[in-house]
């Protein structure tokens, strides 16, 4: 039935395979019997296979069992769940916090709640397809607004008449790596008395001595809505939404993603208080997560595009170049995704090149030698 449009995917170099991974996540995975050098993973600070995690698991497995067995509504919310989600509420210096199984429920189930038909939702061109998808489903007004660009963000704020109005962002852009001008949204949105909604997904763990966007910036808002996931540098699973009380209270009440699912499996809790541990304590991944992105522009530099955060992309341009590029690396023993339309814009097909404090300089070099070996940069 499928195909045609299968081979059409096939011939203009779109259709997406996948691999398998035949271990743990890591800098060094095993594939198809070979072992690679990875720089795939979102797994920044090189958690998702540390032993304490993996004894939190077992332990909460051991106290709480396997499965939720119900919604957090039905008596599914553990006692596991209740401390995560007070910790992070803490660690990111909100009032209250609420667990989500996954950043792509967490979005779509924030944003439902945030605006209705007769709201509008402001968003940037290069925003996670989850907060689209969230746009959407929320059946508010929907506006995109070019990539950081905070006049055509006025232009629309101001002539908008809709009810309630939200500013959706990526606090760091999944693809390009580059931070939203935060103080700035912040501002507008002030202005024109709109809420914010960051998406803190690559910058939770990350930034602000792991703390991520707001303590970046030293911001603090009661018009912020926080959005931070667990399966990126967190190297766990699922995610949470930050916020005043009342907010939290009222996705409790209302968001769908939230009420209508099993509730995560309370040892991913465990694990999730485990990984706040060595977010905080282990300041040195990092420090060595910013020396290997330095060490990366320093070797190759001029090819990359601006980015102070673990996201590193290479653009190639058309998407066959960018799955020639990879192919090669992966001959040479390095797995380096090649990212396609419609994940990025069509002619900016590229490579990105993910860092994780468990990558040594050597692996870098290998990468940076194959880069050079096969284009003049
Ligand atoms: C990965 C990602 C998500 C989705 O989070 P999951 O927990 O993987 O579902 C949401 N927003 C952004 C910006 C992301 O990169």
């Amino acid at each position: 039935m499928f195909k045609e449009e299968l081979a059409r995917l096939e011939r203009e170099g779109l259709r997406r395979k996948r691999r398998t991974l035949e271990g743990p996540q890591g800098s060094l995975v095993q594939v198809d019997g070979t072992s690679y050098v990875s720089f795939c993973s979102n797994d920044y600070l090189g958690l998702a296979n540390h032993p304490d995690l993996i004894e939190a698991v077992c332990l909460g497995a051991k106290q709480f069992g396997v499965g939720a067995g119900a919604s957090h509504l039905l008596l599914g919310h553990s006692a596991l769940h209740e401390q995560a989600e007070k910790a992070l509420a803490e660690f990111v210096r909100q009032p209250a916090a609420l667990l989500f199984s996954t950043g792509y429920m967490a979005n779509i189930g924030v944003l439902a709640m945030l605006a209705g038909r007769n709201d509008a939702v402001f968003c940037d061109k290069l925003n996670h397809a989850s907060l689209n998808e969230a746009a959407i489903l929320s059946r508010a007004r929907f506006h995109r607004y070019p990539h950081l660009d905070m006049d055509a963000l006025e232009v629309l704020l101001s002539r908008s008449v809709q009810g309630r109005k939200v500013v959706v962002t990526d606090a760091v852009f999944s693809m390009d790596g580059d931070i939203a001008p935060v103080p700035k949204l912040l501002e507008l949105c002030e202005k024109y008395d709109a809420i914010l909604l960051l998406d803190d997904a690559h910058g939770f763990g990350v930034l602000g001595d792991g703390r991520g966007i707001l303590a970046h910036f030293g911001i603090r808002s009661h018009r912020i809505v926080y959005m931070g996931t667990l399966g990126k540098a967190a190297g766990a699973s699922g995610a949470f939404v930050a916020g005043d009380e009342d907010l939290i209270d009222m996705l409790v009440q209302k968001s769908k993603s939230y009420v209508y699912t099993t509730a995560q499996p309370p040892m991913l809790a465990k694990a999730i208080l485990a990984s706040l541990n060595l977010i905080e304590a282990e300041a040195w991944r990092r420090k060595h997560l910013a020396e290997l992105a330095d060490h990366l522009k320093s070797g190759i530099g001029d090819a990359l595009m601006p980015s102070n955060t673990p996201i590193q992309p290479l653009v190639v341009g058309a998407s066959e170049a960018a799955l020639k590029l990879s192919a090669k690396l992966m001959e040479s023993g390095m797995i380096v995704p090649a990212i396609r339309p419609p994940t990025v814009p069509k002619g900016s097909s590229r490579l990105r090149i993910s860092l994780s404090a468990s990558h040594t300089f050597e692996q870098l070099d290998r990468l940076i030698k194959a880069l050079k070996d096969a284009a003049p940069y």
